[in-house]
């Protein structure tokens, strides 16, 4: 590797924050992988309780992620767990033990992923992958994690949440601190949704507003764009994807995504129909 002052590394790919004593905040830039995504940012969030640490995500693997991990964690043990399995949340998973994940995904993390659509990004960073041929590493280990699974980090505890939609083992991850992770089940900027599952998201989208009846003071941390943002996320994406009929007139056909285009005041979205 190119070693020379101006060259890219993991530490100067990555952006990383600490947003309160027992949360990190590390994020990447999906648009300068490819624009095309309309995308800006990939958030990974590495939780630290006395004993252990969790990782949330592994980003997209064009850097190591590790040497990052290495700096913050000091003494602790790591876990790592997916939000679900599309290529910009696994890529790192290579370098890690175990990963946790919902069943449902399982097997499309014991796979090497195919993303030979980036070839022809605009942009010469993916050529990084090239020496992969275009795949994202399979896991060495995996462990599925269900609903309602409970991690004690030491002094901070985890609750996993099923919300399917965005995919079929989407999962979000409560705190007791106050803290919610919702992976790409609800996030700013363009959402992702499945035609066929618009639904099963609605209801996963509900789960979560449910959780602020007790917890008012919750914050919500997306796998993309804005963090620490508040309950009128999940009133706006529930909104909108109740209102995804009436803007289907409007609707463009995406090559690249090989999705529907749609937008509203708030939301772009990318509408996947399976069949
Ligand atoms: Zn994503």
């Amino acid at each position: 590797m190119n070693n020379s002052k101006n060259s890219l590394d993991s530490h100067k790919w990555f952006e990383t924050f600490k947003h309160k004593d027992h949360l990190y905040i590390i994020r990447e830039r999906l648009d300068k992988i490819d624009p095309r995504f309309y995308t800006t940012y990939i958030n990974l969030f590495l939780l630290i309780g006395s004993q252990i640490a969790l990782l949330i995500d592994t980003g997209c693997g064009i850097f190591p992620l590790k040497p990052i991990l290495n700096d913050l964690i000091e003494d602790k043990v790591l876990r790592v767990l997916n939000t679900h399995s599309h290529f910009d949340h696994i890529g790192g998973n290579y370098e890690f033990e175990k990963i946790y994940i919902h069943p449902e995904e399982e097997k499309s993390i014991s796979k090497p992923k195919d993303i030979s659509f980036l070839r022809d990004s605009p942009y010469e960073i993916v050529k990084r992958y090239e020496s992969r041929n275009y795949l994202i590493p399979s896991a060495n280990n995996i462990e599925s994690i269900k609903d309602g699974t409970i991690i004690d980090l030491g002094g901070l505890s985890v609750q996993i949440i099923h919300t399917p939609g965005h995919s079929s083992g989407s999962i979000s991850v409560l705190t007791n601190k106050d803290e919610l992770f919702t992976g790409d089940t609800a996030h700013y900027g363009t959402m992702y949704v499945s035609k066929n599952e618009l639904t099963t998201h609605l209801a996963s989208i509900k789960k979560l507003l449910d959780l602020f009846k007790e917890k008012k003071d919750l914050k919500i941390y997306p796998s993309h764009e804005e963090i620490a943002v508040g309950k009128e996320l999940l009133d706006d994406l529930s909104k909108g994807l109740n209102n995804i009929d009436s803007l289907w007139e409007t609707k463009k056909w995406d090559n690249f995504l090989e999705a529907w285009l749609v937008s509203d005041d708030v939301f772009k979205y990318a509408v996947f129909e399976e069949q």
